[in-house]
């Protein structure tokens, strides 16, 4: 058989050979929507590779930054320095300053390429980044910063015309590394994750498949998760090489403005974190006669979607919902809950229980769960375990070699995640193994006491956090942010829970506040909730509980 190392630029020969004339809709960061195809894509991509090399001296090994919105101008970027044999290093914004000059140092990014959106945020970092070289920013002429204190600034449009759109790739080992991602780091410094271009084929290849996300040239396919979190799940490089078309929202993320792309994209597929799901229901909630003729399917992950948000879509619009558990570290997609041979045998009820969970491993992915000491345990659906994952598509190890414990001799990744697997196969996460609450020896899971409670009419968010307790160690605080004009109380929502949670979970105290923390990556903090709550008292006597 003919050697055909697996390279990312390879995707997009093959969407603009073959499906040139399919639509790159984007939501401009300077405002209006703009319209492109794979062949001009194509074209860009190479112009941008042979004007970086040209003038900004970048080849094989250099790394980039990127702190930029999902764009057409960020996919070029993505493709043409991968291309190049560039490492492009997506940066998110919402890390604090003192991160994100630690992982830009840390990286040793040379230049970086920015949306005019954070001009003056790198105005002010620059300072701390001594080996970045200059700025790309990513506009045209017309739209440059009349006056920008930042090193060396370079109009994007203006570099791609030094570029020759007929500049061919050069000759690169499949292994070549492409990409670098920092994971949000919620302890400690941020971990690097340095993906190849072999594992981004190979992965985008995982994730086209028929029971992973399904995606063909008959769908337009918008990622609202941003290409700076966890590789957009896969569908910069996925969507093209299905052929499918791609609507990019830009920096507008609202409900009205994500309505209104996917209603003029339209838009069949869509993936994105519960919290923006939610802002788009409420949108439509809001405005009854809008409707989502083109939305078939969803994905929804990153964190655990409560069961309202997956029957809004289903009940309400009759759009598909897919639940989706990955990680950085796995380039980002680990799992998908969708329906099986066997479990198209079940009631309605029986496999919604399924449907809610993460869903089986496609292929190219394993998973085992263990106990502390390495022993895998069973897939009864009950025993919760350490969740372990290998595959050619997961990290070998953080970039440098830093979090060397996660990784085992025997290739094992340990993901940090508390899971459960029933005897269908389908995986489910029961929490963060540090948010675990360790209540008189057992766990109890914060995520389903979570899940369960944003079903209880008139909470918006609720976060389950253990806190220390004389007898038990630790017991749950349950912590809810009330829908706007609702007045539930903290006794509605105990009633709510008796009979869908164990009654040793129940919350021994319910606390309302006005806002839940986040992390950069839209995760509840639970580490800034326990730090604000760490003087909490409960109010059930230590007897009354676990009993
Ligand atoms: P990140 O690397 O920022 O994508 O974060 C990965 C972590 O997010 C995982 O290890 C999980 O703890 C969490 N996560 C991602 N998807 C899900 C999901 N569907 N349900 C529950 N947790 C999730």
């Amino acid at each position: 058989m003919q050697d055909f190392p697996l390279l990312v630029h390879r995707v997009l020969d093959h969407a603009a050979r073959w499906h040139g004339t399919t639509s790159i809709l984007s939501r401009s960061v300077e405002g209006p929507l703009v319209r492109s195809d794979y062949a001009t894509l194509n074209r860009r991509a190479r112009a941008l590779a042979s004007a970086a090399e040209r003038q900004l001296g970048l080849g094989l090994g250099s790394v980039i930054a990127t702190m930029a919105w999902n764009t057409a101008r960020h996919l070029e970027i993505w493709y043409g320095l991968m291309g190049l044999g560039a490492i492009v290093h997506t940066l998110n914004p919402r890390l604090f300053e003192s991160q994100l000059s630690y992982i830009i140092n840390h990286a040793g990014d040379q230049w970086i390429f920015t949306d005019l959106t954070f001009v003056p945020l790198f105005e002010a970092l620059q300072d701390r980044l001594p080996h970045v070289r200059g700025f790309v920013i990513l506009t045209d002429e017309a739209h440059m910063p009349a006056a920008t204190t930042l090193r060396n600034p370079l109009c994007y449009e203006t570099l791609l015309t030094w570029g020759d759109e007929d500049y061919g790739w050069p000759e690169l080992d499949e292994n070549t590394a492409c990409g670098l991602c920092y994971t949000s780091g919620t302890t400690g410094n941020p971990k690097g994750v340095l993906y190849s271009h072999r594992s981004n084929v190979l992965h985008g290849l995982m994730c086209e498949l028929g029971d992973a996300m399904a995606l063909s040239a008959r769908d337009t396919v918008m990622p609202v998760v941003p290409m700076f979190h966890a590789n957009a799940w896969s569908l910069a490089f996925s969507a093209p090489l299905s052929g499918a078309a791609l609507v990019l929202p830009g920096p507008k993320l609202d409900g009205a403005s994500l309505y209104e792309i996917l209603d003029m994209g339209q838009v069949s597929f869509a993936a994105a974190v519960p919290t923006v799901w939610l802002m788009l229901l409420r949108h439509l909630e809001q405005h009854k006669a809008l409707s989502l003729p083109y939305l078939k399917r969803v994905v929804i992950g990153g964190s655990a979607c409560p069961e309202a948000i997956m029957k809004a879509f289903v009940d309400n619009y009759g759009i598909d919902v897919i639940h989706a558990w990955g990680m950085t570290e796995m380039s980002p997609i680990g799992s998908l809950a969708v329906m099986s041979r066997r479990a198209a045998g079940l009631s309605p009820d029986e496999w919604w229980s399924l449907k809610l969970k993460q869903g089986r491993p496609p292929f190219m992915i394993d998973m085992k769960i263990t106990d502390d000491e390495g022993n895998s345990l069973p897939h009864d659906g009950q025993t919760f375990g350490r969740l372990k994952v290998k595959g050619p598509a997961v990290a070998r190890s953080y970039f440098k070699d830093e979090g060397a414990a996660a990784f085992d001799a025997d290739g094992w990744f340990d993901t940090g995640d508390v899971a459960t697997i029933d005897d269908y196969g389908y995986m489910h996460i029961t929490d963060r193994a540090k948010d675990v609450i360790k209540s008189g020896g057992e766990w109890i899971s914060s995520i389903m006491i979570e899940n369960e409670a944003v079903g209880c009419n008139g909470v918006q968010e609720a976060a389950a956090i253990g806190l220390p307790h004389p007898k038990w160690d630790e017991r749950p605080l349950l912590v809810v942010v009330r829908k706007p004009g609702s007045a539930v109380t903290a006794a509605d929502i105990r009633a709510h829970l008796v009979g869908r949670i164990a009654r040793w979970w129940m919350p021994d105290d319910v606390v309302f506040v006005d806002e839940i923390p986040h992390t950069a990556t839209g995760k509840i903090s639970k580490l800034e909730l326990r730090e604000r709550f760490k003087d909490h008292r409960f109010s059930l006597a230590p007897d009354d509980v676990q009993t």
